[in-house]
């Protein structure tokens, strides 16, 4: 499946849900689902949001792909890792797309969004353990340290990003910040309470991969 090219906005209104995909607009009363909590299209405003079971698995796994900017095949691949490792699986998935690493950077304030994490990841703005990473589907592991690298932070245009960025989303508990060096280290690992996504229900996506 091609990469999606269309408005985030139409992405957040077809799931009837809040995908903060466009940074500081999300938090502003510009924010579409706000406006307009129906889904897009001529006949949105008349469409209701019921669904059948298997919609509703479907919806579910598209809010988290969305959510996550996760592509299908990719999607895949972390859920069936999720089914190796011990634990719940639903959970599992949750945790580790909260451990990429454009997830990491856009919740230590780095970046607008998950997707303007992603450019500046493949732009090589990030190290991990001192070592340049340009791969925003790396997952972090425990005691890692993720690094703006020193070259490029020096511009005037990173260091006004940098200032407006500041606060825009809470730094979760485990991850340490250390804001004067611009880099964190992975504290512990997330638990359930720590993925940002809230108000999933994740044993409807197990349930729908495992028909
Ligand atoms: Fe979604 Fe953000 Fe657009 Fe609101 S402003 S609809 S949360 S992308």
């Amino acid at each position: 499946m091609g990469k999606y090219t269309g408005s985030m906005c139409r992405l957040c209104r077809a799931e009837g849900k809040k995908l903060f995909l466009k940074g500081k607009r999300c938090l502003s009363d510009r924010c579409a689902v706000e406006k307009k909590n129906y889904p897009p299209g001529q006949k949105g405003a008349r469409m209701s949001f019921r669904k059948s079971h298997y919609k509703f698995q479907l919806r579910e796994k598209q809010k988290v792909k969305r959510f996550y900017g996760v592509g299908e095949k990719q999607f895949r691949n972390v859920f069936a890792s999720a089914v190796r490792r011990k634990g719940i699986t639903g959970e599992n998935l949750l945790r580790t797309l909260e451990m990429r690493l454009d997830n990491v950077v856009y919740r230590l304030n780095f970046a607008y969004s998950r997707n303007h994490a992603r450019q500046m990841i493949r732009h090589g703005f990030f190290s991990v353990n001192g070592r340049k990473v340009d791969i925003p589907s790396y997952i972090v592991a425990l005691d890692d340290v993720i690094a703006f690298r020193e070259k490029r932070r020096v511009s005037e245009n990173v260091k006004a990003m940098l200032e407006d960025v500041k606060g825009l989303v809470e730094v979760p508990g485990w991850l340490i910040l250390d804001g004067a060096n611009l880099s964190a280290k992975v504290n512990a690992m997330p638990t359930r309470d720590d993925v940002s996504l809230k108000e999933i229900e994740e044993r409807l996506i197990v349930e729908l991969y495992s028909k």
